[in-house]
């Protein structure tokens, strides 16, 4: 088939943050996470107070940025976006913390990588709504303290466990974002589609959710890129056999693993027999920082059983050497 004139899509913009939803009522799953935010909202703004601290973590691409502005919105507050690692000075967060005004959020997206710095003076901010700012050098110097306004740090991060201590006790809320089931997936999808104006059928949007690892940025990326797919052989509607074609061309399988997924897998197979292999080896060998094998790529295969991790290092399950004996078959 050739490309053709016929274009039923609106335009893609790429921005993602028109996926996003704005409201609590309209971002889909979590329930229990959205449930426990609910209460917290409505009792501060029945106070008249900030929101306390909140900490959301969990695997990439599952809602916490857009949790983070659905928060910011149902609090009529604004909200600054900062990410731990684009801090380097104590200065930096100083300067950001004088310019907030009343019940704003503030964002740090990964922020266990938060220099010890910055922290530091998050402590004060956080706890007492106050900034001590040291003036001057030697005996001269002294201590003034800065008033803040109310306001909520919300924490975002893929690893809880490298937060520290006396960060993590300043949040008086974690919230732990697990992956979507296919049901609260595939109405993801529908929904995705009706605000970019895509049409699509329930069947295809199951289809994408039981492909996209239980991940809402993954199942808008496919969607989008079926709908290229739909673009370009001049489908008007997109359907499961469209989804299964677009994704045979993108390499993405049944379960929806992709390529780098499979070689992991294959390596654990071919070079470890099985493993078990130190985390650092296994991200050498398919070339990739250990940071994104464990915080990307692994907490969905090991969700769905095809990897396991143990003191010694990772292993294939059984259900895993299945898995990468049938893709050598094919
Ligand atoms: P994270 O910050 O956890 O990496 P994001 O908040 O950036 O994830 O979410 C990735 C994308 O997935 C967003 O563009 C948003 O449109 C979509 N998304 C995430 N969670 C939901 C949800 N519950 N309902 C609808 N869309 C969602």
């Amino acid at each position: 088939p050739k490309p053709n004139d016929f274009i039923p899509f609106l335009k893609d913009n790429d921005d993602d943050t028109s996926l996003r939803p704005k409201r609590l009522s309209e971002f889909i799953g979590q329930d229990k996470v959205r449930a426990n935010l609910n209460v917290f909202i409505q009792a501060s703004l029945a106070r008249d107070e900030s929101l306390d601290h909140v900490i959301l973590y969990g695997p990439p691409g599952l809602g916490k940025t857009t949790l983070a502005s659905i928060i910011a919105n149902e609090m009529n507050a604004a909200i600054r976006y900062l990410s731990g690692p684009s801090l380097t000075r104590s200065g930096d967060v100083a300067s950001i913390l004088t310019t907030i005004s009343d019940r704003d959020v503030l964002f740090i997206d990964e922020v266990h990588r938060l220099p010890r710095v910055c922290e530091e003076i998050l402590y004060g901010a956080m706890e007492d709504f106050a900034l001590d700012i040291l003036i001057g050098k030697g005996p001269g110097a002294r201590s003034v303290r800065i008033n803040l306004p109310p306001f909520t740090l919300i924490g975002a991060t893929t690893r809880i466990s490298l937060l520290s201590a006396p960060l993590r006790n300043r949040f008086g809320i974690i919230e732990k974002l697990d992956f979507y089931n296919q049901g609260d997936l595939s109405a993801i999808v529908l929904r995705s589609a009706s605000v970019m104006n895509i049409p699509i059928n329930q069947d295809a949007s199951d289809e994408v959710a039981r492909r996209s690892r239980g991940t809402p940025r993954i199942a808008n990326r496919i969607l989008k890129r079926v709908r290229d797919f739909a673009q370009y052989y001049g489908k008007s509607t997109i359907d499961k056999q469209l989804v299964r074609d677009a994704l045979e061309c993108l390499e993405i399988d049944d379960m929806g693993l992709n390529r780098m997924d499979r070689n992991l897998l294959k390596i654990l197979m071919d070079h470890y027999h099985g493993g078990p292999v130190g985390i650092n080896n296994l991200a050498t060998m398919l070339g990739e920082d250990t940071a994104t094998v464990e915080e990307v790529y692994e907490p969905f295969l090991i969700k769905v059983g095809l990897l396991i991790r143990t003191p010694r290092g990772r292993m294939i399950t059984p259900q895993g050497h299945q898995y990468i004996k049938g893709k050598k078959l094919l």
